[in-house]
């Protein structure tokens, strides 16, 4: 199988490769990219770099994505050729572009935040009326190529909202939609089969600090009938896309209403816990359905989880200090250490949940994390 990407998704596809009988060629840009060290083979290049991406699609049988920075036309070009891609181009169009994303959404009924798409200068005077209704300031998001809150603004006021989004609008469109007040955010991954099979892994709470989720919690706070929606929302959207693999579905917990923020096809950060904590891993369960094969049982295997994330401060920590943490999984993405950048996580599973967060976030600061507890 081959991988557009090589940072960390890729290393944890590589670790686990081999159990589910695939054999892993990540596209990487330099030999030191993260996943080098646990693929068996490596093609270099960008991942739009056509001649590249088509000597990948040659090598394997199937090629599959570690990150949605992807020229979905070239994918579709290259497709037409005979490159198989899983999930495919036209279902990738839904994580790559927040756009896309919030009008087929809401066209098909999908619970969404209220939301205008400018697309064009002809758009402004309609985006002034509609930010008139609005109780506060509204947030933007650059439509392609945010992640981890870059492209993403929370301006303090509506005129400045305007002239945000004017600016905004040069290098692309923009999605503006209302702030909604967040009693909490949650997580669904789910499953596809090739056959069409939907396995739902249990919900969980994301928690974010400055537009970036620090911390990921199993069981997730909420009672059953959210995670029930939050299972049927899943798996609806899951056949909607026409998804292969892994698929997590960000919600946003309102004071009325369950509501989707986004989507990754592909594992996804929320699902990191499930190496230690469920019974096939977000992983194992992508290699099994883009490669063709029958979906893993995504059961707990324990009661509680606590994931950190590991951000980058100017100085490292200490790897080894982290690990000595008692009862804690450090993973470490093999990258070389700078400020701001996704290092590595810290996953504690058992049964209280308390001792696991403090447990969970003693390593991650004895690594070094920048990220503060919420
Ligand atoms: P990214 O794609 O970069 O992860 P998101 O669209 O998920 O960006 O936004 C990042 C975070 O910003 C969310 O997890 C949430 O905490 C906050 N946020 C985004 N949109 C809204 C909104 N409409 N109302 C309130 N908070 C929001």
């Amino acid at each position: 199988m081959g991988v557009v990407g090589a940072g960390q998704l890729a290393r944890m596809m590589g670790d686990e490769a081999h159990d589910v009988g695939v054999e892993l060629t990540v596209l990487a840009t330099s030999a030191q990219d993260s996943a080098v060290e646990t693929a068996d083979h490596v093609v270099l290049g960008n991942a739009d770099d056509e001649a590249a991406l088509w000597q990948l699609s040659r090598v394997t049988d199937v090629v599959t994505f570690d990150h949605e920075l992807v020229d979905l036309e070239l994918l579709e070009a290259l497709a037409a050729r005979g490159a198989v891609f899983r999930p495919s181009p036209a279902a990738l169009r839904f994580s790559v572009d927040k756009s896309v994303q919030r009008s087929e959404f809401s066209a098909a009924g999908f619970p969404l935040p209220r939301h205008f798409i400018l697309r064009s200068d002809d758009d402004l005077v309609g985006l002034e009326v509609w930010i008139r209704d609005l109780a506060t300031a509204p947030v933007l998001k650059a439509a392609r190529g945010g992640y981890d809150g870059r492209g993403v603004l929370f301006p303090s006021s509506k005129p400045e909202a305007l002239t945000l989004a004017r600016e905004m609008l040069k290098s692309g469109h923009v999605v503006v939609e209302e702030r909604v007040t967040l009693l909490s955010e949650v997580a669904q991954v789910v499953v596809r089969s090739i056959d069409g099979d939907v396995l739902t892994y249990p919900l969980v709470t994301t928690v974010q600090s400055d537009a970036m989720c620090v911390e990921v919690d199993f069981p997730a706070d909420v009672d059953e009938p959210l995670r029930s929606r939050a299972r049927e929302l899943g798996t609806a959207l899951a056949h909607h896309v026409g998804l292969v693999g892994v698929m997590a579905v960000e919600y946003f917990v309102t004071p009325d209403a369950l509501l989707i923020n986004e989507l990754a096809l592909r594992p996804h950060n929320s699902g990191h816990w499930t190496i230690e904590g469920a019974t096939t891993s977000q992983f194992a369960n992508h290699l099994l359905a883009v490669s063709g094969q029958g979906l893993g049982p995504t059961d707990a295997t324990c009661t509680a989880a606590v994931m950190v994330n590991v951000v980058g401060a100017a100085t490292p920590g200490s790897l080894e200090d982290a690990r000595h943490v008692e009862g804690v999984h450090v993973h470490d993405y093999g990258k070389d250490w700078r400020s701001g950048r996704k290092l590595g996580h810290v996953t504690a599973v058992g049964d209280d949940p308390d001792a696991l967060h403090v447990r969970a976030w003693n390593s991650a600061r004895a690594y070094g994390t920048t990220t503060q507890e919420a």
